[in-house]
């Protein structure tokens, strides 16, 4: 039985990098995914067919009210809100870990007679699972507007605060470590570190979240990752450090995309958490909008020999991907080249737009990263903006006190013409004005998105 298990286990773990290797393209990402998934499947049959597997009726409860939860809301959620189900999913995993290391504990009368690295892994991961568990609750909260998205502050008693609840997490745990039994001791290291979870993400602006969830999907899965030493687990070992390594990858890939350091992020303190409120940091000034028409945006377009498409948030929220797809198809009818530009942090999470797209069968080849982009709007006729705010902001370029600045962008402006979709003149996430709304070049036409690209093919179609 052992030799069956850890064939799983080696099939599982294959099936994982397969999975995986699919991710690094929106062709096969599904595919990866189900590959993935089946990996999983055969990791989670393969732990219950060890010796000494426990109460059936319990195991049975479990899956089903797991399946009966997640598979509904996973189908249900909307792409925008992908983030937060993201954390939801990834902090359950956290509290999976802290919970697993208290039955130890309980099991094994405080790791009495385990070998020191057991108790020493057993705790580091109780304490990274906690925070991974009550963080990850705090970022679903505030994503989810249960929670201010503005950062919430104890102001200068923040630090101290986090440094006492840190000293109170490893107090305890040093504690059961040298021989301590009380159970009081880990309901100490997981509310310690739980609090500690809920301090550190609570500050911490909107815009920064999906980084933060990142961060502490890399938490989780080392957690997972030390658990499974504890617990002499090598599917827990493979699975947890591929997941600490992927996250710990793409939340670096994420701060250098809106060019803030990691350490920057956990201060906290950026981001509105929504539109609106615009603060004036490299605004137009007192330029004035110029407002143009469905009608006249069709004109413009279907007498451009290049349009590019810049998506953005916006774009998601009025999920205009098809009405985007039917324009293109008409222009492209009338032998105009269109091309997106996607850049790496446009949405609300990586891949964002470019899954959008695929979903509305706009060839991938169309899709142009940010680079290729920026050479490629000189020779454009006309940007359409379509519900992209701060990735084409200027002041991230020009403005050295604007939050984003550094940040690349995508030049629209060094392209002949540019519209603007957007409802309004608000901010965008980073809660800034855009002096793009306010160039020369360019012409504001407002209204929900979809509802605006559904106008353009209209006129296009009586052209
Ligand atoms: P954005 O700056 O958040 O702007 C989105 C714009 O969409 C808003 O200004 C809003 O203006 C407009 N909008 C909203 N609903 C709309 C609708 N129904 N129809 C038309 N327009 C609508 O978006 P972005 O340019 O994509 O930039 C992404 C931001 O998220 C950046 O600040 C980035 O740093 C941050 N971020 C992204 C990631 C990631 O992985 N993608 C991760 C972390 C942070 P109105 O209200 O006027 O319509």
């Amino acid at each position: 039985m052992t030799t069956l298990v850890s064939v799983g286990y080696i099939v599982a773990f294959v099936l994982f990098i397969y999975g995986l290797m699919g991710m690094t393209g929106p062709r096969t990402a599904v595919r990866g995914n189900w590959i993935a998934a089946a990996g999983m499947t055969v990791a989670v049959v393969a732990t219950l067919l060890q010796p000494g597997m426990g109460n059936w009726l319990l195991i049975a409860l479990g899956l089903g009210i797991g399946a009966v939860i997640g598979v509904p809301a996973a189908r249900r959620v909307k792409m925008t809100a992908m983030p937060q189900m993201v954390a939801l999913f990834n902090g359950v995993g956290g509290g999976a870990v802290a919970l697993i290391a208290w039955v130890e504990f309980r099991v094994t009368t405080g790791y009495e007679a385990e070998p020191l690295y057991v108790a020493i892994a057993s705790l580091f991961a109780a304490i990274v699972g906690s925070v991974s568990f009550w963080g990850s609750g705090v970022a679903f909260g505030k994503l989810q507007e249960l929670l201010p998205g503005r950062p919430v502050t104890l102001g200068r008693l923040q630090q101290p605060l986090n440094i006492v609840l840190l000293a109170a997490a490893l107090a305890c745990a040093v504690i059961i470590a040298a021989g301590g039994r009380s159970e009081w001791l880990i309901i100490g290291v997981l509310v310690a570190a739980g609090l500690i979870g809920v301090m550190v993400v609570l500050p911490i602006g909107g815009a920064d979240m999906p980084v933060v969830i990142s961060l502490l999907n890399a938490f989780t899965g080392l957690s997972a990752a030390a658990m499974g030493l504890a617990l002499d687990n090598t599917a827990l070992i493979v699975a947890g450090m591929i997941v600490g390594a992927s996250g710990s990858i793409l939340t670096n890939l994420m701060a250098q995309a809106m060019n803030r350091s990691i350490p920057a992020i956990l201060a906290g303190g950026f981001g509105s958490g929504g539109g609106g409120g615009a603060v004036a940091a490299g605004g137009g000034g007192d330029r004035p909008v110029r407002s143009t028409s469905a009608a006249d945006a069709a004109i413009q377009l279907a007498y451009a020999g290049r349009v590019m498409v810049v998506p953005g948030y916006g774009l998601a929220v009025a999920q205009a991907q098809h009405a985007v797809r039917e324009m293109a198809d008409l222009l492209e009818a009338k032998g105009i080249d269109v091309a997106y530009a996607v850049h790496p942090v446009a949405g609300r999470m990586p891949g964002h737009m470019n899954v959008l797209l695929a979903e509305a069968d706009v060839p991938y080849e169309s899709l142009k990263e940010m680079d290729e982009s920026n050479s490629a709007f000189p020779q454009v006729d006309v940007s359409l903006v379509i519900g992209a705010n701060d990735v084409t902001n200027p002041a991230a370029q020009s403005d050295p006190n604007s939050p984003i600045y550094g940040m690349p962008i995508l030049h629209v402006t060094s392209s002949r013409s540019v519209i603007v979709l957007k409802r309004s003149m608000g901010s965008g996430f980073a809660g800034i004005d855009n002096a793009l709304f306010t160039d020369p070049k360019t012409a504001m036409l407002f209204g929900d998105a979809k509802e605006s690209v559904g106008g353009i093919v209209e006129e296009l179609k009586s052209l």
